[in-house]
């Protein structure tokens, strides 16, 4: 049987494939994007937008369908230590808030809409270089793309080293009726091992967002982590009298922040260009994740146009372009860290930018590469 064919295969349909499908489909490209999941779902996200994903959504022409699913905009980032808390202003551009429900289907319709080839449900597998072309399985067929994009996601990154001795996180996610999120603010309550962030999404929905280490998890179900959680930070208690669970919850393991080479490195991703969480994973607290991810999608979108470029040649381009654009921004955040985990580094810092909101202002800048 001879196989399906396209020039650009895009695997892993989240964010950063989308992004990078729906530029390389305007441009003319023939373009084949796979996801593994069925759509729409919830995923496990804080579900905040930092403020210059606006410009790449712009770019991508999605953000009418993103204001008439009701998403919020965004102008503070409030972190909490207990009771004690400081604002992070967003700047003029302003953060969004919407569900990945929601935001996933826009890209992936949009995608679809701009003519790329697209196939749900359909898990690519055993991905390799043949001679020059690459070629993977999906479905049952066997395909071949003169370049592949691979944007899928943190848990099928291809690693840079063994990772068994760096601390893991367990994330978390549902979304809540009735609690006291407020408006046009993302709130990051710190505890001793991980972290909770609030938003308002849309409609009724609040976000409710967790990552906590396995130590401190001990093994708890969500709701019996969320309630030990609450007796012992009344601050956060508070925003959730009277409030109800929407949705079962989400959860994701083993999330770790080690970084991966954005352009592959072994013998499988050679000629790879990697984009989104599979190419580098940015502390979820600085909520530039998915800003990250579409914006990598549409640098490794141009660079995969390039048609004279073999493989090889492209994904030396695109890793300088990537370091360029998020290696500076990778690097702070993994300084900052330790603060996220441990609140009595990190509350007495509060006062200082609270004192001084320039420190606040150059620490949201910093995280954003802007
Ligand atoms: C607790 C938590 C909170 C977070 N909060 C925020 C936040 O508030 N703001 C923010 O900006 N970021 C946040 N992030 C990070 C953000 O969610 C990610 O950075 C973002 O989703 C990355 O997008 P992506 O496209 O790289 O990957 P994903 O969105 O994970 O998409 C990857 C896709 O690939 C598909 N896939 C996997 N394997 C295959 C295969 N073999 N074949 C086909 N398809 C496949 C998957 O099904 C998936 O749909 C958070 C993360 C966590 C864990």
């Amino acid at each position: 049987m001879s196989p399906n064919q396209c020039e650009v295969a895009v695997i892993g349909g989240g964010l950063a494939g989308c992004s990078a499908a729906i530029s390389l489909a305007r441009a003319g490209a023939d373009v084949a994007l796979f996801e593994a999941a069925a759509l729409p779902r919830h995923r496990v996200c804080g579900e905040f937008l930092s403020p210059e994903s606006r410009a790449t959504l712009e770019r991508l022409g999605v953000t009418a369908q993103i204001a008439e699913a009701g998403a919020r905009d965004v102008s503070l980032a409030r972190f909490w230590c207990g009771a004690q808390s400081a604002d992070f202003p967003l700047g003029e551009a302003r953060g969004l808030s919407i569900s990945r429900h929601a935001l996933d289907a826009i890209l992936w319709d949009a995608a679809q809409r701009g003519g790329a080839r697209a196939h749900l449900e359909a898990r690519v597998r055993g991905l390799k270089n043949d001679g020059g072309a690459f070629v993977f399985e999906a479905n049952g067929h066997l395909w071949r793309a003169k370049k592949v994009i691979w944007t899928v996601g943190r848990a099928g990154a291809p690693k840079s080293a063994p990772a068994e001795n760096r601390p893991r996180f367990f994330g978390l996610k549902a979304h809540f009726a009735g609690a006291r999120a407020s408006e046009n603010v993302v709130e990051m309550h710190l505890f001793r091992g991980g972290y909770c962030g609030l938003v308002r999404v849309e409609g009724e929905a609040a976000n409710v967002a967790l990552l906590v280490d396995y130590p401190t998890l001990q093994k708890r179900a969500p709701d019996a982590f969320l309630a030990h959680l609450l007796s012992k930070n009344p601050t956060l208690a508070a925003r959730f009298e009277g409030a109800r669970r929407l949705i079962p919850w989400e959860t994701t393991a083993n999330v770790s922040f080690e970084r991966f080479r954005p352009a592959g490195g072994n013998d499988m991703a050679r000629g790879v260009l990697c984009a989104g969480d599979a190419a580098g994973y940015i502390h979820p607290l600085t909520g530039d994740g998915m800003a990250m991810a579409l914006r990598a999608g549409e640098l490794a979108a141009a660079v995969a146009r390039a048609h004279k470029l073999s493989p090889r040649e492209a994904a030396r381009l695109y890793q300088a372009a990537w370091e360029r654009e998020f290696a500076p921004r990778l690097r702070l955040a993994a300084r900052l860290h330790p603060f996220a985990l441990r609140p009595e580094l990190a509350r007495p810092l509060l006062p200082l930018v609270r004192r001084f909101p320039a420190l606040g202002r150059a620490m949201v800048r910093g995280t954003r590469g802007t």
